[in-house]
């Protein structure tokens, strides 16, 4: 069709309507006033069509165009192809996005489609209750304007969506919801809330009941080191007696760093909001592992202490010295006599960095991803002869994990081993007009 239009038989159809006017022009000998007829008659044709096209454009309700004549004629099939094309992409569009809100109606999670500025531009029937928020009604409302929750408010501001966010209903206290924000697209973003409550609530149990066993086993357990002790005392122990007393109280003393550690592992894991208003002085905290690092060698390692004590966190006191402690004394107690253990904490950009070095055993890589599982030990034997528990670094991975930190480590096999982390930014604090970088050892 298009093909028909062009110039040279536009041009040949304005000859043909002239043709007439001339005729009759050259009949009446009026040439010119006959072929300027011609051309207002043209003109006034071509705006007859015009006006019917816009006429339907704007005031005709009918879905097709008026039926077009000549050179208009392309035009309004044109027109009329398009708005064809039109309708089947707008029904298969239509087609889309019904599969789409069936898919996301099925999801067992409450989803909200947001726009660029948080608005909600669509949500499904779990949505509604699980958020309180419903769709179409709540159709353009921004999610924090609805969501209230201060944790949520500050979670949107800071546009960090890496890390989930864990809620209350805002319907129901008693229910706790797993919210994930992910953009998508053209600055849309997508919010999907699970509840959570069932697992937490059997994470809680655990935990708790770990404690409650821990706890519960400590008081039988002094009141039986307690008669070994005075067993002990009445016996010679040299004797066969005496023996098994003493192998008695090691295994009751085993016993009781198994229990502590489990009750400090409970405690670090159940203490998840922590206090980051108070800055922790570092260099004070590793004089204290520095000594029972001492303790714990008894003069058998080198300890070198290279602390930078300008250096404080904001963090858990009690946390970080459980991690940089269990730290320190896994490298002694996994060193050979006379290996050397390197401490370091310093600044690295603008973030703390801890590390330990030893020349100890080291470790076989395939152990490596599996080191901070509780309970998990590469040698058992070595570790109960070390006085180890097989806690000791699920306690330094959840004390960091709450400081937004994570245990790295390079271990070679006969060679020793860094176990080392890292603390953002933000909880560092440096002051530095009150003291300058220091280093201690002691072998
Ligand atoms: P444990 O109380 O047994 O030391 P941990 O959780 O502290 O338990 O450590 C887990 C395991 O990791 C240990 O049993 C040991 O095999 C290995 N390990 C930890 N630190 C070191 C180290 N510095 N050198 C070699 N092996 C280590």
């Amino acid at each position: 069709m298009f093909a028909e239009y062009s110039l040279p038989r536009l041009l040949t159809r304005v000859v043909l309507t002239q043709l007439p006017f001339l005729f009759l022009g050259l009949m009446l000998d009026q040439v010119a006033w006959a072929l300027l007829v011609g051309a207002w008659w043209l003109l006034f044709w071509h705006y007859k069509q015009l006006i019917r096209l816009a006429h339907w454009f704007w005031r005709d309700r009918s879905l097709t165009p008026p039926h077009g004549s000549g050179s208009w004629e392309v035009i309004f099939n044109g027109i009329y192809r398009m708005q064809g094309k039109d309708r089947r992409r707008r029904a298969q569009l239509a087609q889309m996005l019904s599969r789409f809100r069936e898919g996301a109606e099925a999801l067992p999670d409450a989803t909200l489609v947001l726009g660029q500025q948080g608005e909600i531009l669509w949500g499904n029937t779990l949505a509604e209750r699980l958020l309180g928020i419903h769709w179409p009604k709540d159709a353009g409302n921004r999610i924090h304007n609805l969501l209230r929750h201060p944790r949520f408010v500050k979670y949107w501001r800071r546009g960090n969506f890496h890390d989930p966010l864990e809620l209350d209903s805002p319907l129901n206290d008693d229910r706790t919801l797993e919210i994930r924000i992910i953009p998508y697209g053209d600055s849309q973003r997508l919010l999907i809330a699970r509840d959570v409550t069932r697992v937490r609530q059997l994470e809680q149990m655990r935990r708790e009941f770990v404690a409650n066993v821990s706890h519960e086993l400590k008081t039988p357990l002094t009141v039986l080191q307690g008669y070994v002790e005075m067993m002990q005392m009445t016996s010679d122990p040299d004797s066969v007696l005496g023996k098994q007393y003493r192998a008695m109280e090691d295994q009751s003393l085993r016993m009781k760093t198994l229990i502590d550690r489990l009750l400090t592992l409970s405690r670090i894991e159940a203490a998840t909001d922590i206090d980051f208003e108070h800055p922790v002085a570092m260099p004070a905290l590793l004089e204290k592992v520095r000594k029972e690092a001492e303790e714990l060698s008894d003069g058998r390692h080198e300890l070198l202490f290279e602390v930078d004590p300008a250096l404080w966190l904001y963090g858990d006191e009690m946390q970080l010295h459980s991690a940089c402690a269990n730290l320190v004394q896994n490298a002694i107690r996994y060193s050979p006599e006379g290996g050397k253990v390197r401490v370091k904490w310093f600044l690295q950009g603008a973030r703390g960095r801890f590390e330990v070095h030893d020349e100890g055993m080291g470790i076989e890589p395939e152990h490596l991803p599996r080191l901070t599982e509780r309970f998990y030990r590469v040698d058992r034997a070595r570790s109960r002869d070390t006085g180890g528990s097989g806690l000791g670094l699920a306690i330094v991975k959840h004390a960091l994990s709450h400081h937004n930190s994570q245990l790295l480590i390079r271990s070679r096999p006969g060679e020793g081993s860094c176990f080392a982390f890292e603390l953002p930014p933000s909880l560092v604090s440096v002051r530095r007009n009150e003291s300058v970088t220091g280093t201690s050892s002691t072998g």
